[in-house]
């Protein structure tokens, strides 16, 4: 693959996560050498007027890579202007003759336009496509967006990116699950009480209502990155990590989640929006009143949504999915809580009782940790807690950077097939229509607060190695 196009080159995306990404794979001898980056967008723009554009970018988001490989991407860079839902604008825009990478960094009502104007100006055998998240806004428009492409592209071509499967935390999860033996064989419903995945942010709208106001928490988050960690979490073990036996492994489990009636929407999902108050000495004013905000649209931004799976491992398991905005703390996390013990032999009466064993797999920063219950260092029968946990080294390549080498490489192993796009909608689609019919309320909650509902979470115990005690004599 020599040449790799972004249509929607001038947006907040290509600036924000694709450029610095490419950047950073150049810098660490990942990016092909004669790959070409070519960038298309409507704004009337001279080469050096978008390398202007792209370098005042780099200064504020690729500020971990250094300047040289920077000026190197940005020797690989040009620009060509042009309305793409139009065929006949397209056409000289684009190579016929060599296979392209076509990333769509569009806005989604844009997609099927733009699929179709490619299909019409013809690309060359080997291209690939990749399509970015929304993939569609409901069940319907994601089925048509599908029959679009399969009318005109294999599936073994078309990436539909999530950038969340890029993150190490992400693909540790398969590296936890299926390389180690202790593990699996707890992994399901005689030994797992409950399972959460979090991601709750201290960030507000930070400026985002024009894309955010008509999105909301359950779409940006849950329908998404949240399902597809669930799919990682719950999937039976693929044969082998090939992109057709770990794709079939998720959707599997997708098919599986349970599509929740109106009662069981009531209640198991908590939905909300938060008004004004403080996060870390900063005033966040209420969501209603930031800029571009229309009230009536009645836009969460906090969602919650317990779901089951029916299957034989999972059954009567809930799954808790939860993300918010403005919240007091970041908490980004997947946990497993294991049930009690069916006895304790210890002497609870004097302490509190021990917890049962979480494994906790925190995302950024990225950790693994677990809850052990001990014998504490002093009388020896009485429990301890403690919190075996290890902090992973960063990424040296961010998750965008993970996943545009997939592409280039043609590996569609991490990205979303058909048919997991679709049932991720099936499976959200009743709590967002049960929303829409106000049948869950739409509930207040302060900037900086814990949310309009807590998530128990697990009690993480003591480090694994306290200090030494001071008394020299060790007693
Ligand atoms: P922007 O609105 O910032 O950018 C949209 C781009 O599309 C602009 O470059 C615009 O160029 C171009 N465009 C729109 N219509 C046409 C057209 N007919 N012909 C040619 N170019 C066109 O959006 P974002 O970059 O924020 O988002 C792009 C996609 O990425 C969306 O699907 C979004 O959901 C997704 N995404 C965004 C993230 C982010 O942080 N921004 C994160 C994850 C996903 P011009 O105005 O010059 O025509």
């Amino acid at each position: 693959m020599r040449k790799f196009v972004i249509f929607g080159a001038s947006g907040d995306l290509t600036s924000r996560y694709l450029l610095p990404a490419l950047a950073r794979l150049l810098e660490c001898g990942r990016l092909p050498a004669d790959l070409s980056i070519e960038g298309i967008a409507r704004s009337d723009w001279s080469q050096e007027e978008f390398r202007e554009h792209v370098r005042e970018k780099f200064a504020q988001n690729a500020t971990d890579v250094a300047p040289e490989s920077r000026d190197a991407l940005l020797s690989r860079l040009s620009y060509a202007s042009g309305d793409i839902t139009d065929p006949d604008s397209l056409r000289p825009l684009l190579p016929t003759d060599e296979p392209i990478v076509a990333y769509l960094a569009l806005p989604p009502a844009v997609f099927a336009p733009t699929i179709k104007a490619l299909a019409a100006a013809g690309l060359a055998d080997g291209s690939r496509i990749v399509v970015e998240k929304p993939f569609g806004e409901d069940l319907e428009s994601a089925r048509e967006l599908n029959r679009l492409i399969r009318q005109s592209f294999r599936e073994s071509v078309v990436f539909r990116l999530d950038h969340f499967l890029g993150k190490q935390t992400v693909q540790n999860v398969l590296g936890l699950r299926f390389a180690n033996r202790i593990f699996e064989p707890i992994w399901n419903r005689n030994h797992v009480e409950r399972v959460d995945i979090v991601w709750d942010e201290t960030i507000a709208l930070e400026g985002r209502a024009g894309y955010y106001d008509a999105t909301g928490a359950a779409r940006d988050m849950l329908q998404n990155h949240l399902l597809q960690l669930t799919a990682l979490l719950a999937m039976e073990p693929p044969a082998t990590m090939d992109e057709r036996d770990l794709r079939d492994r998720k959707a599997e489990l997708m098919r599986a989640v349970h599509t929740m009636t109106e009662q069981e929407v009531s209640a198991g999902t908590v939905r909300g929006r938060y008004t004004a108050g403080e996060i870390s000495g900063r005033q966040v004013p209420s969501y209603t009143d930031e800029q571009g905000v229309d009230p009536t649209r009645n836009t969460e931004t906090f969602a919650q949504v317990t779901l089951t799976i029916d299957n034989w491992r999972w059954a009567d398991v809930p799954f808790t999915l939860r993300s918010g905005k403005a919240l007091g703390r970041d908490r980004r996390e997947m946990v497993v809580h294991l049930r009690k013990v069916p006895h304790m032999a210890f002497d609870q009466t004097s302490r509190p009782r021990q917890p049962g064993n979480a494994i906790v797999l925190g995302m950024d920063p990225d950790t693994v940790a677990a809850t052990v219950n001990i014998n504490g260092p002093g009388d020896p029968f009485s429990l301890e807690c403690i919190r075996l946990q290890t902090v992973l080294a960063p990424q040296s390549i961010p998750a965008y950077g993970r996943l545009l080498l997939d592409v280039i490489e043609g590996d569609p192993v991490l990205s979303i097939r058909d048919d997991e796009a679709e049932e991720a909608w099936r499976i959200v689609e009743p709590v967002l229509a049960a929303w829409e019919r106000d049948l869950v309320p739409l509930e207040d909650y302060r900037a900086g607060s814990s949310g309009p509902v807590e998530l128990r979470e697990p009690e993480m115990g003591v480090p694994a190695r306290p200090e030494p005690p001071e008394d020299e004599s060790g007693c």
